[in-house]
């Protein structure tokens, strides 16, 4: 932390520590757990390009959260974040921050091909590749889209043909791809990339989530357990979302990110700005504090990071504790696609 960072607390004494930035509202998939076709149809209003933060204004942004309040990784997300143009010049941008230890971006990795050197080039260090099933037809059916599965091997083969970091993310919904487990966990096994599992989250409004419909942390390792035993690791950090594991073997780790068997509210560390940029201070709230309009009226940046630690200094959010303990209120919340996972 330099001499100008400010250590934010929020009510509940979480410190601010990541960013995530969500750079598009829009994708090229249509997952049935975050922008299912029938709601996001050819005449879904996505953002006109204007009402983006511009590269400039996300640069502004990323280097106050970083000098004001000692953030020091930042993930860029969306929407599928490479379906915005020119992506590897805003990482460039974002790699001259000074203090920005670490630019990581989650996607579904069809682009990859196209952009992963070039996006390493630019000082981007890891990918996060998600993908919940290594069987075509079943592949196809989830990313609403047709995309065959080779399609995101092939983003995988080019980020670490890149020599981007990798890690693979699974959301695992009870009934569809469960059966995809195991072969996942012993395909990225053999690979040497870690898998993370994902519960299903009833983020947005319109996946349709019930609570029968999670597999659990639980579940999982207990099916793992069967064929390919694994024990947990301590966090790499405070604050670190997914849980770790390890295989007995040696083989390599397994991640879990199990906010609804077991919430993770009490060390959320997270800001997220929006496409629009707003401020969201958590995954399922229902709305954000616009800084794109104190950006747009020429507001200094003491301002900004003045608007900014109000912001978290007021934060009391813990939706999925709330969940688990069946104390959230129903509520409009934003869609994962506008906010990023
Ligand atoms: N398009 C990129 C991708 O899919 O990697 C980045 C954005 S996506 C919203 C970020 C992550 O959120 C993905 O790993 C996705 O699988 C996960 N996700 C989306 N909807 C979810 C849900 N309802 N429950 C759990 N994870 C979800
Ligand atoms: Fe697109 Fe990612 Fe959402 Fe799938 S999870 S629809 S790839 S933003
Ligand atoms: Fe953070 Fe909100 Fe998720 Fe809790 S529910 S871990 S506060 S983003």
């Amino acid at each position: 932390m330099t001499a100008h960072t400010e250590q934010v607390l929020d009510q509940k004494g979480r410190p601010l520590r990541d960013l995530r930035i969500s750079v598009t509202d829009r994708c090229n998939f249509r997952c049935t757990y975050c922008m299912p076709a029938e709601i996001f149809g050819p005449d879904y209003p996505f953002l006109p390009k204007g009402e983006l933060l511009s590269f400039e204004e996300l640069e502004r942004l990323a280097s106050l959260f970083v000098k004001a309040f000692g953030v020091e990784k930042i993930r860029l997300t969306g929407g599928e974040p490479l379906m915005r143009k020119d992506m590897p010049d805003l990482v460039e941008k974002l790699a001259r921050i000074p203090g920005l230890r670490d630019i990581a971006m989650t996607t579904n990795g069809v682009l990859l091909p196209v952009y992963a050197e070039k996006l390493k080039k630019a000082g981007l260090k890891r990918v996060t590749i998600s993908l919940d099933s290594l069987e075509d037809a079943r592949f196809k059916a989830i990313n609403g889209r047709g995309i065959p599965v080779s399609k995101v091997l092939d983003g995988i083969e080019a980020a670490k043909q890149a020599g981007l970091g990798i890690k693979i993310n699974m959301v695992v919904q009870k009934g569809v791809n469960e059966k995809d487990i195991l072969p996942m966990a012993r395909y990225f096994k053999e690979k040497g990339h870690i898998l993370r599992f994902i519960e299903f989250m009833d983020v947005g409004n319109s996946n349709e989530w019930k609570r029968n419909a999670v597999v659990t942390k639980a579940d999982i390792i207990g099916l793992l357990n069967e064929e390919v035993p694994i024990e947990p690791v301590d966090p790499n950090y405070k604050g670190e979302v997914a849980e770790r594991y390890r295989y007995f073997d040696g083989s390599g780790e397994v991640g879990f990110i199990s906010s609804v068997s077991d919430a993770f509210c009490g060390t959320c560390n997270r800001a997220r700005l929006s496409a629009k940029g707003e401020l969201f201070t958590c995954l399922f709230a229902s709305s954000g504090f616009d800084l794109r309009s104190l950006v747009r009226s020429g507001k200094s940046d003491q301002e900004l990071a003045g608007a900014i630690s109000s912001v978290w200094r007021n934060r009391t959010d813990q939706y999925s504790l709330d969940r688990a303990l069946s104390k959230a209120a129903p509520r409009k919340k934003v869609e994962m696609s506008y906010i990023g996972g």
